[in-house]
């Protein structure tokens, strides 16, 4: 029954109470596995979805040699290698409109970019250095032998993997699927995911606040990464900070969805009450994350109603992923971004190393100041100055102001053992979704 946290505790350096973020993103995504379940889709259909299985290429592309320019298609051998050559030109190659016969010794075709080079050609000598007179092309010395010739198959080869499963499908992949005639692929099915903000304080949008209240800022921010990961979102609302309606509301999640995202609420995680709940419903852990914003948070399982236990051995679509995130608004997009993003990818079918932002090293435009102790993902703008590329911290860094998330196109993340950066030094930026 507890094979989860087991296996947690069984690992080196297990400190739950004060995970390093790699470690605990590496721990996410050891105990995931892709969802089952695949649909076929007309290609279109397919944009931003993953690619269940390797696409094999049934034809090469291009499958015949041709011209990368226009100009005159000639045998190399027929060429004089210190002066001019005087060949007959036999015929026209346009693109789709090949020419027919086998080129002889002496002879040119004219050729436009993309048509099929004639059998015996092996050489696209371009139309702006070729002089023409009663017919004859005549061609310059310095000619190189199989110059401006398309190869067969030097895009894709018949019968090698032209895309292999866990692919994101961009518009590259799309264009590349239809140059291989592929009119439908097949691609993992969407990822089902339940989301609800609990908090007591919390109204919903078309609600009028009253004293203490503030609107659920989180629901909204989460629906769009989940939205944006191509996740079908279950928008459960808001759930009272009452231990049965946090019980009704995982088991209702837990029916319908591969993973449960929640905020709020999970440093009550101490309590021993939702400890016990917790244990009755599933497998959670309680999290103590060494990072800047976002330090609590809740990952384990949840059964679904019906299944016996999600004890070792058992498929893990017994039970649904849980993760809670703290509540506060830039915590939320954060622990997104670090744990919620990659594990959601590695169900949907990507590996482990794509699962992450990228990063890249920028020098920061002025000084940033931290304390030792925890990573920070400070929110940062990445902007050209005189060519260069730098990024500076976006004003007041508090986890609940959520306007620094919204001026920020990046993460400027400092590690642990960092106690800031001097103006000019190079730190690291996580590019956040939207601008890869
Ligand atoms: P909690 O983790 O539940 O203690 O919440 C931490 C802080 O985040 C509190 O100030 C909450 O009011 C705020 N908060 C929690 N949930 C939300 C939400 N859905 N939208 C906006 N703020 C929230
Ligand atoms: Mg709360």
């Amino acid at each position: 029954m507890s094979s989860l946290l087991d296996a947690l505790s069984c690992a080196d350096d297990y400190d739950p109470d004060s995970l390093p973020v790699e470690r605990a993103r590496q721990l996410i995504l050891s105990l995931l596995a892709p969802v089952p379940g695949e649909e076929r889709l007309f290609v279109r259909q397919a944009l931003d979805r993953i690619l269940a299985q390797d696409v094999i290429a049934p034809l090469s592309v291009p499958a015949h040699d041709n011209s990368a320019m226009d100009g005159y298609a000639v045998r190399a051998a027929d060429l004089n290698p210190a002066g001019e050559t005087t060949l007959k030109q036999v015929g026209t190659a346009f693109a789709g409109h090949p020419f027919a016969a086998t080129l002889g010794p002496g002879e040119a075709v004219r050729i436009m970019t993309g048509a099929v080079v004639p059998a015996g050609a092996d050489t696209i000598v371009i139309q702006e250095v070729v002089r023409l007179a009663d017919g004859q092309v005549i061609v310059p010395a310095g000619q190189r032998q199989g110059q401006n010739v398309r190869h067969a198959g030097e895009d894709l080869r018949a019968g090698e993997v032209a895309l292999p499963a866990g692919k994101l499908l961009r518009p590259a992949e799309i264009g590349l699927l239809a140059s291989l005639g592929q009119a439908e692929v097949s691609v993992h099915r969407r990822l089902r995911v339940a989301m609800f903000s609990t908090g007591d304080e919390l109204a919903s949008l078309g609600e009028v606040l009253q004293t203490g209240e503030i609107y659920d800022s989180n629901r909204y921010s989460m629906w769009g990464m989940l939205t944006r990961l191509g996740c079908e979102v279950i928008d459960m609302g808001v759930v009272r900070d009452d231990p049965a309606a946090l019980e009704a509301a995982l088991v209702e999640a837990a029916q319908h969805a591969d993973a449960i995202v929640t905020s709020g609420g999970v440093s009550v995680g101490d309590a021993d009450f939702i400890r016990e709940l917790m244990a009755r419903l599933g497998e959670v852990a309680f999290w103590k994350i060494a990072m800047k914003p976002g330090r609590p948070m809740a990952f384990g399982k949840i059964r679904r109603p019906g299944h016996g236990g999600a004890g070792a051995g058992k498929p893990t679509t017994e039970s649904a992923w849980l993760f809670g995130l703290p509540g506060n608004p830039v915590a939320v997009m954060a622990s997104f971004y670090q744990f919620v993003r990659p594990a959601l990818l590695k169900m949907m079918g990507v590996p482990d190393a794509q699962t992450m932002l990228p990063t890249m090293r920028v020098p920061c435009a002025m000084p940033i100041r931290k304390g030792r102790g925890r990573t920070e993902f400070q929110r940062g703008t990445l902007y050209q100055e005189n060519g260069e590329w730098r990024v500076k911290a976006t004003g007041a860094q508090g986890s609940g102001i959520l306007r620094s998330m919204s001026q920020a196109n990046c993460f400027i993340v400092l590690d642990t053992e960092s106690t800031g950066a001097a103006a000019g030094e190079l730190v690291n930026v996580q590019l956040m979704d939207g601008l890869v």
